[in-house]
Parts: structure tokens; C-alpha cells; sequence
């Protein structure tokens, strides 16, 4: 039997990053357990393959945006945003920052960040296992057994959530945590399109939806939404996906259907203004702009291909002037600009980004990430609890709670 001092498993993002910081302790003795033909799958699919490795913003705004802040509070101080950045500097790859204070490589390619960190990995002498898919986890008074081949005093478990299972992540590591008397909260897809009701909308795909407020309840996005073949996406419908999620009663690992009733998002085509202040100007531009149709006006305030739809659905006739429009259908456009509302029937599972809910963290220190019930257990990434909005901010999760995993197992 092969002895080692950690075996961390899964070589993704979080994983990969335990490692470094765990061989700096205890060079030579560090074993990474991955269960694909190669590292980091996943983090190669990140930002459309451009990688968005982490959001500029203050630690104290990465936290906002975590339902679990207090949890993750010690690991982002631990290793933050500028700490990461700076261990890619060190090998000479730059950033920049684009909208919403996204951070990518300036080669704008994910291989970058994964070659980096294969270069740490290999000079820090870390035992690489590829296709080695870990079923089996025993303890033994003070080391753990995995795969009844492999002796370990020490084990980091970064095996991710459930999507994109083709990357190698399909919910394997909650099994394992379960089998070590840990509580998994609900699995649930986040940051994931939604399909829509109205069959119409799916005909306008390609359209992209921008300057725009879209709503939840009391959950919005100012970022942009895209219209699909399938229904809505885009940065702005992924963020309130999330949302819309946690409302809905269903967990994956149980297998119940999720079932969406009366789920309406709302979308404001001119948020500088309040309805009333839009109101104001309506009226003047009625009197000032008489003869020009409905259909022509609305260009100030939706893309062209929209308009059709938008006048069918609200039942007004496009082709009347605007001095022929009465108090009912202006009030109506107005409301609708301010609050078009479009029913939610589903998401597509398919393409979720992250996984909703995870390793309970009452079971985990937030000090060390290891587990409050089993000794010598720790956690990273995405098989935790916490998640976030799109922007950088879930790999950012994944990077700082494995670097303090690794650092913990010294
Ligand atoms: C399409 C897409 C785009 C994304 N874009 C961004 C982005 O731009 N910015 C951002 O912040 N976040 C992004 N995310 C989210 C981000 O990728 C994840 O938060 C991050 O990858 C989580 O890292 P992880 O290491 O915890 O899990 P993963 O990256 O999923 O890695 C888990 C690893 O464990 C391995 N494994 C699983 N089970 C076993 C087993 N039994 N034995 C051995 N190995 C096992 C898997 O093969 C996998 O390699 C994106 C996600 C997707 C799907």
C-alpha cells in the first residue's frame, strides 16, 4: 500500500489549489486523486473558455453577495482575490478587468490559468493519479484508507457539485461525506437559464436585452439577459436564477421534479426612471411627437425585434399614432416598460453553472475547513454550501477555501 501525508480529491479548480498549498507544508507527500483523463476540466469551460478567475471588488463585496458570509469570512482573508492574482503574476500571467469588475487572463484563454498551475503542481513535486476515480474511503485509527490502495493521515475533498457532469463533477463526493455522517443540505441547479412560458419569446433568440433591470421579488440585476431558443439567460437571468431556486422545493440527490407555479420575473426597459418620471415624459413626447406611431416611439426604448412582441403582448396596435393613443393603452405601455412580466415554467439543467448547496458548513470549521465530526476531513469548492452570483465570484469560493484546506493540513 502507497503512504502519503494528504490525498486531496479532485483535481479541479479547488483541488488543484489545495495541493499547492498543502506541499508547501509537506513537500513530497501530497497525492492528488483525480477521476478524468486531466486536470481542471471544468476551470477550462470557465467565462465562454476565457476564464473569469475572480471580481476585483472588496472582500467585503464578494461576502454581500454569500448567503453564508460569516463561513467563508476567514478563507477570503486567508487568500484573496489579489492573492490568487498574484500567484499567477509570479509566473507571469497578467489580468484585466472588464464589466462588473470581472478579472480574466489578458490571453483570454483558460489554458493559461491551468498550465500555471500544472507548472506549481509539478515543481512542487505533487504524485498526480489521473483516471482514478476514488469509491471507497475507510478510517483507521489516526490515517484513512481510499480505494483499499492508498494510505493517507489527511484528506482534502474537492470533488465539486453537479454540473457539467461530462467534467468529471457528478455529486460523488456527497456520498462519501454522507458515509462520514456529514449533513448535505438540498442540490439544486444554480446560475442557470429558465425556460419560459410564452412560446413566442423562444422565436426572438439572439436578441440580447441590455440597460435593463431584471427582477425577482426583491432580487434584481442591471446585467444584460439574453434571449434563447429555449427561453431566457444571460449574466442578469443567471444571477436571479439563483433566486428563483432556493424558492423552489426540490433536491436533486432525491430526485424530485421541480415544479415552478406562478413564477414571474419582471423586466424594467428604462430603469434611469421611476414610472412616474416616465410617466411625465410619455405625456410630453405625446404632444410633441404626435404623428409618429407607437411602433417608431418604442425604438427609444426597446431593440427593434422586440417591439412586435412586446405590442402583441400587451394587445396594443402599433400602427396608431402617438395622438391617437388613449389614457388605458398608454398607461399600458408605461407599466409594461417599467414591469413586463414573463412566466417562469422551468430552468435547463443543462447548462447551470454551479451547484446550489452542498456540505453543511455547521460541519466544518470555518477556521481550517476541516470537518467538525471526522478528524483529519476537510473540505474545498464546490461540494460546500456556499455559492454566488456570476462574475468571478464562485471560483474565488472555490480558490480561497482549498487554499486554507491545503494550508490547514500542515
Ligand atoms: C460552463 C461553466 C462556466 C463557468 N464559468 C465561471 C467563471 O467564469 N467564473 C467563476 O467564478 N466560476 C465559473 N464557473 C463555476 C466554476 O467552474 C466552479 O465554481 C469551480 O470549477 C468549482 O471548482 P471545484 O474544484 O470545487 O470543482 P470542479 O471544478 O467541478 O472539480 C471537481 C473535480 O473532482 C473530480 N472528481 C469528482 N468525483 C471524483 C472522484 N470520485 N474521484 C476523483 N476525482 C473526482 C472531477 O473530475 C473534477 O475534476 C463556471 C462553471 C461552468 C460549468
Amino acid at each position: 500500500m502507497k503512504e502519503f501525508k494528504v490525498a486531496i480529491i479532485g483535481g479541479g479548480s479547488a483541488g488543484m489549489i489545495a495541493a499547492i498549498a498543502a506541499s508547501k507544508n509537506s513537500k513530497n507527500s501530497i497525492i492528488l486523486l483525480e477521476k478524468t483523463d486531466s486536470l481542471g476540466k471544468k476551470l477550462l469551460l470557465t467565462g465562454g473558455g476565457r476564464c473569469n478567475i475572480t471580481n476585483s471588488s472588496s472582500i467585503k463585496e464578494h461576502l454581500k453577495l454569500i448567503n453564508n458570509k460569516n463561513f467563508l469570512k476567514h478563507s477570503f482573508y486567508s487568500f484573496s482575490n489579489e492573492d490568487l492574482l498574484e500567484l499567477f503574476k509570479k509566473k507571469g500571467l497578467d489580468f484585466k478587468e472588464e464589466k462588473n469588475n470581472r478579472i480574466f487572463p489578458k490571453t483570454n484563454d483558460s489554458r493559461s490559468v491551468l498550465n500555471i498551475l500544472k507548472e506549481y503542481l509539478n515543481e512542487l513535486n505533487v504524485k498526480i493519479n489521473l483516471k482514478f476515480e476514488v469509491s471507497k474511503i475507510t478510517k483507521e485509527n489516526n490515517h484513512f484508507i481510499i480505494n483499499n490502495s492508498i494510505k493517507v493521515s489527511k484528506i482534502i475533498l474537492s470533488t465539486g457539485g453537479i454540473t457539467y457532469p461530462q467534467t468529471g463533477s457528478s455529486g460523488d463526493g456527497y456520498k462519501i461525506a454522507k458515509n462520514f455522517n456529514h449533513t448535505i443540505t438540498n442540490i439544486k441547479h444554480g446560475l442557470v437559464p429558465l425556460i419560459v412560458k410564452d412560446k413566442y419569446l423562444n422565436e426572438l433568440s439572439g436578441i440580447t436585452l441590455e440597460n435593463i433591470e431584471v427582477s425577482y421579488g426583491k432580487y434584481s440585476s442591471t446585467k444584460e439577459v439574453l434571449i434563447s431558443h429555449f427561453g431566457i439567460s444571460g449574466p442578469g437571468i443567471l444571477d436571479i436564477s439563483n433566486k428563483i431556486v432556493e424558492n423552489i422545493d426540490y433536491n436533486i440527490l432525491e430526485k424530485n421534479k421541480a415544479i415552478f407555479k406562478n413564477i414571474f420575473i419582471k423586466i424594467d426597459f428604462y430603469p434611469k426612471m421611476t414610472l412616474e418620471n416616465l410617466n411625465i415624459k410619455i405625456i410630453n413626447d405625446i404632444s410633441l411627437n404626435g404623428k409618429t406611431k407607437i411602433k417608431n416611439y418604442l425604438k427609444n426604448y426597446l431593440p427593434n425585434k422586440f417591439i412586435d412582441f412586446f405590442l402583441k403582448k400587451t394587445e396594443i396596435n402599433g400602427d396608431k399614432t402617438l395622438s391617437n393613443i388613449g389614457k388605458k393603452d398608454k398607461n399600458k405601455i408605461i407599466n409594461n416598460l417599467k414591469e413586463f412580466k414573463i412566466e417562469v415554467k422551468g430552468i435547463y439543467k443543462d447548462l447551470s453553472k454551479i451547484t446550489i448547496g452542498g456540505i453543511a458548513i455547521k460541519d466544518i470549521n470555518p477556521k481550517t475547513m476541516e470537518s467538525k465530526i471526522i478528524k483529519n476531513l476537510y473540505f474545498a469548492g464546490e461540494i460546500l454550501e456556499p455559492y454566488s452570483i456570476s462574475g468571478g465570484y464562485n471560483l474565488q469560493i472555490a480558490f480561497s477555501t482549498a487554499y486554507l484546506a491545503g494550508e490547514s493540513t500542515k
